[in-house]
């Protein structure tokens, strides 16, 4: 079989099913984290780029191929794009996926990369099941509904997950019949690329998904401005969430927002501690920490936290960073300097606070190269602690001490944000009780950091809303159309 199959994109958008330069000439490079090489350049899109991809957009949309062609026949497209992504294309774009990103070929090739085929299975199932209702209206009326498509949707993403991200939003828009421009993160373009010309191997037709790359604040903005996109779900920081609510007024799109987190995880004294000190470790140093759902916040009771405590960092020291290409890495590289910067700052200020160092801490090299951080643990964190309120994305958790789960509550839904939470107990009313109480669009009980294609996920408060995944994503691509037909002539 096959790996080397997918073209390297090198400066080059995909639009209309087609390798295309940016119309400004310009391209900037994108890196491996772990080593600092220059994997391939990257199209500077503008605001001309985003013109071209949206009229590919509308014209798939207009266009027999796509715009004409049936739910089931969809459905049979995006199953066949999960056949390739796990079938000759799955070494190839795993290997990408870690070579952009920095995280470790572990996780691309037996985590991210099922996972996107797994939701492709599941919005390939869906497709012929979008179903309108007949509805009981008073009077000589047929009354109906119908879920249309809502036409284009531009889709920005983040680069921690940059397939996983992509599919979230790219398998349900098109199983509802929509065309999609997407916006990688300027980091992390390559897989997404690669993606589209996977997607068109796959049967679908071109235009229907276009690439788009570039900077935030050009092809990003222009994306979210342009009238001809309507809708824009967007996953990355709260502040350019913001941004783009605000920005999306001006041509009243709607907006689905999966932003930043600072997930809370509370471990009561009758868990089963050995998993919830494994649950609390996968929590916050699977993928880096460069989660948006990681759990950051560690609520430890009194009783059982220094035992607790031992045992997590005793693991966490254990966890050294590695070459992300070596099968064995479990902690890969930082995304990239700025990110690195904002954990080395992040540290610092913890030091400064008061918090004390239990595991980690140091920037690292592996090999004498690359932007590589310690699984970092601070005890002894409070509150009003920058690094207990402010999102780090990174390998770095922070320890609190609580007395009685309503304060644990309490503490745990002081934050702004409201991505996750996480509850480790063996007392069944305690569990639900939690379950509920926790303002968080997911709960975790006596586990952490699952995910699937049928559990919505996403925020409420600071972390923005709708929800994608499930059933429930399908209302974030259609519109709902009421059509009333009289009866009387
Ligand atoms: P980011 O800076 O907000 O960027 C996300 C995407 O938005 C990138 O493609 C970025 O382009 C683009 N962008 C930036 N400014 C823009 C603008 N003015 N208009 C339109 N697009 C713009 O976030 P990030 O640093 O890549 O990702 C980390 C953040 O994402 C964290 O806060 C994390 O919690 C959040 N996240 C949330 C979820 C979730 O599901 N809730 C999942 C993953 C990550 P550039 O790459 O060029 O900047
Ligand atoms: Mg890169």
């Amino acid at each position: 079989m096959s790996t080397d199959a997918l073209p390297i994109p090198q400066g080059r958008h995909r639009i209309a099913g087609e390798w295309v330069s940016p119309s400004g000439g310009e391209t900037f490079p994108t890196t491996n984290p772990a080593t600092g090489e220059v994997l391939a350049e990257v199209a500077r899109g503008s605001g001309e780029d985003v013109d071209r991809a949206v009229a590919a957009a509308r014209a798939a949309l207009a266009g027999e191929a796509w715009g004409g062609l049936g739910a089931r026949a969809r459905g049979r497209i995006l199953w066949k794009i999960a056949d390739l992504l796990e079938g000759p294309h799955l070494e190839s774009l795993s290997r990408w996926e870690t070579l952009d990103n920095g995280k470790p070929i572990f996780e691309s090739r037996w985590v991210d990369l099922p996972s996107v085929a797994a939701v492709f299975r599941y919005y390939a199932g869906l497709a012929d099941k979008i179903e309108g209702e007949t509805l009981p209206v008073d009077g000589p009326f047929f009354t109906f509904t119908r879920h249309e498509p809502l036409g284009v949707v531009g889709a920005v993403v983040p680069w921690n997950f940059p397939l996983i991200m992509a599919a979230w939003k790219v398998a349900p828009a098109l199983a509802c019949g929509n065309a999609v421009v997407l916006k990688p993160a300027e980091t992390s373009s390559l897989t997404a690329l690669m993606l589209a010309a996977v997607a068109e191997e796959a049967g679908l037709p071109p235009g229907a998904l276009n690439v788009v790359t570039g900077l935030g604040h050009e092809a990003g903005a222009a994306l979210v401005a342009h009238p001809g996109v309507d809708k824009l779900t967007f996953t990355g920081s709260t502040s350019v969430g913001q941004e783009i609510l605000r920005r999306s007024a001006d041509t009243m799109k709607p907006v689905t927002l999966e932003l930043g987190g600072k997930s809370a995880n509370i471990v009561l004294p009758d868990a089963d501690l050995d998993a919830a000190v494994k649950g609390a470790f996968n929590g916050i140093f699977y993928g880096k920490g460069e989660v948006c759902a990681a759990g950051s916040r560690l609520f430890l009771h009194r009783s059982i936290h220094d035992a607790f405590l031992d045992k997590l960092a005793e693991r966490a020291r254990r966890l050294r960073p590695a070459d992300p290409q070596d099968p064995k890495c479990r902690l890969g590289a930082i995304h990239n300097a700025e990110q690195m910067d904002r954990v080395l700052g992040y540290v610092r200020s913890a030091r400064e606070e008061g918090a004390s160092l239990v595991a980690g801490g140091e920037r690292v090299t592996v090999d004498g190269r690359g932007l590589f951080f310690e699984a970092t643990v601070f005890q002894g964190v409070t509150d009003d602690m920058r690094i207990a309120r402010e999102e780090v994305f990174g390998p770095v958790l922070s320890v609190l001490t609580f007395d009685d789960l309503d304060e644990a509550l309490a503490r745990a839904n002081a934050s702004p944000y409201g991505l996750a939470a996480g509850v480790w107990t063996r007392d069944f009313p305690t569990a639900h009780r939690a379950a509920a109480a926790l303002r968080a669009g997911t709960v975790w009980v006596n586990t952490y950091n699952f995910y699937d294609p049928a559990a919505p996920f996403g925020g409420c408060k600071m972390s923005g809303f709708g929800r994608e995944l499930g059933q429930k994503a399908l209302m974030q691509y259609t519109r709902t159309k009421s059509v009333w037909m009289g009866l009387k002539s």
